[in-house]
């Protein structure tokens, strides 16, 4: 595989900065892209994969910080470790954009309703690269083109209330990858759309990532989506990773409880009607202080040691790594 362009190196997240009363809301987490393919962080929601997909921007604010790690971007040849960076600073608002492209969960927000979709397209274009007005719209019709909206020279003097939101969730694609950045975060990218948009924006997204030669991070609660667009999976628990595998080993042996929890409780592909099993409980609240595995109030494996104990996430297969106390190689973690 190539040199990662990003890698998030053993990030913790704290909310609140005092030593008593902060609270931890990811541990120690590690993700490498690859360029022209997808990794999928998953988990329900609370289990910090939103945070994490902020924190890859260096979008944390107060009370969330990045209390530990580091966050190394592929600048040409140049590694800088963005963690360092001022969140509200130039430097990383040059590098939101232009390097690292995010699309939202939903376009209606993220969209100016004031400007055309054109505009908000060019802006990027004017800001970033220095383009004329003139050729910054001409490359914004150019990637409307490229989203597969139809029309475009007329859909770019559109305002975002007069587009369908599959076209404006395309828009936001359009702006995402408009400086053609080496990293494009999605987050929970299809949720306000149609289950039928869904899958033309889920294959619009993969197709550019391989075209452009993006690394993505896509991050979801929906293992459906993960299988049929991801490379490989990281499964998150309670701001733990507690899983991390190619898409084949996950889906043909899921190690973790957690992730077998949420393979059960998928409707089968074939489509027959059988009752779904959900996980019993809802994950730990992050002011909860947690001792040993998070996991184990809800686990149908739990034993005495598990609420003792966290376990690392150590290597069981070269294409699988699992942080559960049911696999002999598995440590224990560091404090
Ligand atoms: Fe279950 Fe224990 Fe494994 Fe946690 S460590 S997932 S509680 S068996």
């Amino acid at each position: 595989m190539n040199v990662p362009v990003f890698q998030m190196r053993n990030v913790s997240i704290d909310i609140g900065s005092h030593k008593t009363s902060a609270r931890r809301i990811a541990y120690g987490v590690d993700i490498e892209l690859h360029r022209g393919r997808t990794l999928a962080l998953v988990g329900e929601s609370g289990c910090g994969k939103s945070v994490t997909a902020l924190s890859a921007m260096n979008l944390l604010s107060s009370p969330l910080r990045i209390s530990e790690g580091s966050i190394l971007l592929d600048m040409e040849g140049e590694t800088r470790d963005i963690a360092q960076l001022d969140p509200s600073g130039a430097q990383m608002r040059q590098i939101r954009g232009r390097r690292i492209g995010m699309i939202f969960q939903d376009p209606m927000t993220a969209l100016d309703p004031v400007y055309t979709v054109g505009n908000q397209i060019a802006e990027s274009l004017s800001h970033h690269l220095g383009l004329s007005h003139k050729a910054a719209w001409a490359k914004a019709v150019d990637l409307l083109r490229l989203v597969g909206i139809p029309a475009p020279e007329q859909r770019a003097r559109s305002y975002p209330f007069e587009l369908s939101g599959g076209m404006r969730q395309r828009v936001m694609i359009a702006i995402a990858i408009a400086c053609s950045p080496s990293v494009l975060i999605a987050d929970e990218p299809t949720t306000a759309l149609d289950v039928t948009v869904q899958a033309q924006i889920l294959e619009l997204l993969r197709e550019l990532g391989e075209q452009l030669g993006m690394a993505t991070l896509l991050i979801t609660h929906d293992l459906g989506v993960v299988a049929e667009n991801a490379d490989e999976v990281i499964v998150m628990y309670r701001g733990h990773v507690v899983e991390k595998a190619g898409i084949d080993a996950l889906f043909d042996n899921p190690a973790h409880p957690y992730t077998q929890g949420l393979m059960a409780s998928l409707p089968p592909a074939s489509g027959e009607r059988v009752e779904l099993t959900p996980i019993p409980g809802q994950v730990p609240s992050i002011m909860e202080v947690i001792v040993g595995c998070p996991f184990t109030d809800r686990c149908p494996h739990a034993m005495q040691k598990c609420s003792e104990l966290m376990p690392a996430l150590t290597a069981i297969s070269p294409e699988q790594a699992v942080a559960c106390w049911l696999y002999p190689a598995v440590v224990e973690a560091q404090a």
